[in-house]
């Protein structure tokens, strides 16, 4: 009988003690040892269920009737701390999340046009309204609208000017915007005003070189034609531009397809002419190559070249954008970081 009693005061002393150390656990994680504790494969309770087959027939109810108390009450009191313990997670959740309803908006982000963009549709707009029509043609060439048809022959040398990204022998990544030239004059009779915008791809980077660029390009075709006229465009063209009057000169030059040609410079703005690292000590920079259409070009096509003229410029979009807004990196444009382009909103 002392052996009994002393066994039923040993189950409510674990009942007890398992209450304290329930009610005191402060994380669900030292709940589930607690768990383990009582009701694991070697727990305290498990234990004493396993241990009833080894008492008296006489005890076993008794003690059995105990042992299952004891497991339901601690049962209960996990129950009922980890309910506490939710609740009490959920209310120091919520008052993290207050809203203050009273606080000053945070404000929306405006995007705006990248600076690419920016210069190619003021360059377009500017000739837009000089009467010429915006014509596109395809980034992905043959040989014969991208070199041959610009008098540009299959050994000339300019053709290692052009590092050209070839799909196979016939296609490749148009190295320039002239080729629209050829597609337009393909289809359409003269007179003819148009210019012509897009990605042009060369294999070459460097701080004033990308592997893809953008280039503007103008054509015109009609009677009557002359050099001078060439000039005054593009003389107005810089001004508008630029926003300014500055030194302009026209350098004889060549390209194949024009005859005669010339690239145009402008002063250096940031030594003012006088030479400096930007304008590689010459006091000018390079913006636009132009000049009268090749007679070549024009016979490829079937237009008569006795009675028609044509002019023809192409610029760099990068570089104008990097002269106007002072960038003196090119790959900037394409690193896409956004505080460097926030700058032109
Ligand atoms: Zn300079």
């Amino acid at each position: 009988m002392v052996k009994l009693n002393l066994q039923l005061q040993e189950i409510n002393d674990i009942v007890a003690a398992a209450k304290d150390a329930i009610f005191a656990a402060k994380q669900s994680s030292i709940l589930n040892i607690l768990r383990i504790k009582y009701f694991g494969k070697k727990g305290v309770i498990t234990y004493r269920l396993k241990e009833l087959n080894n008492i008296s027939a006489e005890q076993r109810p008794v003690i059995g009737k105990l042992v299952n108390w004891a497991k339901k009450e601690i049962t209960h009191f996990i129950e009922e701390r980890e309910r506490l313990l939710a609740e009490c997670e959920i209310n120091t959740a919520s008052q993290r999340e207050t809203l203050d309803v009273s606080l000053p908006g945070r404000g929306e982000n405006i995007g705006g046009l990248h600076p690419v963009t920016r210069t190619l549709k003021r360059i377009e707009c500017y000739f837009q309204k000089m009467g010429f029509s915006i014509t596109e043609g395809p980034e992905i060439e043959d040989g014969v609208h991208n070199f041959d048809a610009l008098n540009i022959s299959e050994y000339h040398p300019a053709r290692a000017m052009h590092d050209t990204f070839y799909f196979n022998s016939k296609l490749l990544l148009r190295t320039h915007t002239s080729p629209v030239q050829i597609r337009v004059m393909e289809k359409k009779k003269p007179p003819l005003r148009i210019i012509t915008a897009g990605r042009v791809y060369r294999r070459d980077s460097d701080t004033t070189h990308t592997p893809m660029f953008h280039q503007v390009e103008g054509l015109m075709v009609d009677e009557h034609l002359s050099f001078t006229d060439l000039k005054g465009i593009l003389i107005d063209f810089l001004k508008a531009f630029f926003e300014c009057s500055l030194g302009i000169r026209f350098r004889p030059s060549y390209f194949p397809f024009t005859e005669p040609s010339a690239e145009v410079d402008i002063k250096c703005e940031i030594c003012k002419g006088e030479g400096c690292c930007v304008c590689s000590y010459t006091g000018w920079l390079e913006v636009l190559g132009c000049g009268m259409v090749h007679p070549n070009i024009f016979s490829y096509v079937n237009v008569d070249s006795e009675k028609y003229l044509g002019l023809a410029f192409g610029m760099g979009i990068e570089r104008l954008a990097m002269l106007r807004y002072g960038v003196n990196d090119l790959r900037l444009f394409f690193d896409n970081n956004l505080d460097f382009l926030r700058q032109f909103n």
